[in-house]
């Protein structure tokens, strides 16, 4: 059996949970078994997991499970894979996600790979395609371990409803006391996508001459449904927030829309974002480096091109 740890978000199923579920689906198809799901605490709308391929929902609710506590939650999902016998161990590659696998690996004592971007080949063993060097390259990795632990990265795959709703049913975990507790949470932004999971994202460069500038970049995301991003220069200088930044030593992501505004291409900057689907850049050098990892280009002036493609976005909205 093939059994994702589904992330939740103000009682609700994250986008990259559906994700996981989904690679877990096709994995469980490949190896002609079933994809259930563990739900730590509650999600109201857990039984639509069903949807992308869940036969079943396992569900364990405490308050341990009310904040993330790393050690927790790890013990949990072992101990519901072990009980559960599950031979294929699935999450998300979200920040929980990069925290949780270490941990479960050693109490699985499984063979893991993080950051998966394919469905396992299984017809000899069990190996998964992951990117290395900053995304030029691409590695299969075999796990030989009898429980095999993956995580998924975030718009990987796209989903679609291969089933209906699932049965949500109680399974009865031993939760650990938490040794961590959260005093209060302050939310940066809300009903924004976080960019890991974003699809469409729009970002500005040192190009924009400063923080004040910036409703431009702002007024376009907001048209395009995007979350906003920066180079890193950007949030050196304080002109945006740290988590906006994307790259090599930011967030890497793989959006299906990336517009660069304002942004020369450095290697270290297209090692976050060369994953992208379509990219389109803007900038009034003809020359910048950005341009050949491009799908579409407009060479002129940001101040001039930006308001202008807000405004046709706009008109075709309406
Ligand atoms: C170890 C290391 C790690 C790094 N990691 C990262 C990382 O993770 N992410 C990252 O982004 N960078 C990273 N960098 C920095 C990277 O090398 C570049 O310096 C940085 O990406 C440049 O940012 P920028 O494109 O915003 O600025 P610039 O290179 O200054 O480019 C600005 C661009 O704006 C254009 N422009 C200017 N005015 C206009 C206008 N009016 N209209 C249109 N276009 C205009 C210019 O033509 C230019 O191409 C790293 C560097 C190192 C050494």
């Amino acid at each position: 059996m093939v059994l994702v740890f589904v992330e939740t978000e103000n009682c609700k199923v994250r986008k990259a949970a559906l994700e996981a579920v989904y690679y877990g689906y096709l994995t469980a198809q490949k190896l002609g078994t079933s994809c259930q799901a563990l739900l730590l605490g509650n999600a109201e709308d857990a039984t639509a997991l069903g949807l992308y391929g869940a036969t079943l929902v396992h569900q364990s609710d405490s308050i341990s499970f009310n904040f993330f506590d790393n050690q927790v939650y790890s013990a949990a999902i072992a101990q519901a894979a072990k009980k559960l016998e599950a031979s294929v161990v699935i999450l998300s590659h979200s920040s929980n996600g990069k925290s949780l696998i270490g941990n479960i690996a050693y109490l699985l004592d499984s063979g893991s790979v993080s950051a998966a971007v394919d469905i396992p080949e299984t017809d000899k063993g069990f190996s998964v395609r992951k990117g290395v060097y900053s995304s030029k390259a691409l590695v299969n990795i075999e796990i030989n371990t009898a429980i095999k632990l993956v995580s998924v990265l975030g718009n990987s795959l796209q989903i679609s409803v291969v089933g209906s709703n699932a049965e949500v049913q109680p399974i009865a975990l031993d939760v650990l006391q938490p040794g961590i507790k959260v005093l209060s949470v302050d939310k940066l932004q809300s009903n924004v996508t976080p960019l890991p999971e974003a699809e469409r994202v729009v970002s500005g460069g040192r190009g924009l001459k400063g923080p004040e500038n910036w409703g431009i970049v702002e007024e376009l995301a907001d048209v395009l449904h995007a979350t906003t991003a920066c180079s890193r220069p950007v949030s050196d200088a304080d002109w945006r927030p740290h988590h906006e930044h994307v790259g090599q030593t930011g967030i890497a992501i793989r959006p299906n829309l990336y517009i660069a505004i304002g942004i020369s291409g450095a290697i270290q900057h297209l090692a976050g974002v060369n994953n992208s689907k379509t990219i389109v850049v803007i900038n009034k050098d003809p020359e910048a480096p950005f341009f050949k990892s491009a799908n579409y280009g407009v060479v002129g002036d940001l101040f001039d091109v930006v308001p202008k493609l807000t405004a046709a976005i706009k008109n075709l909205n309406a």
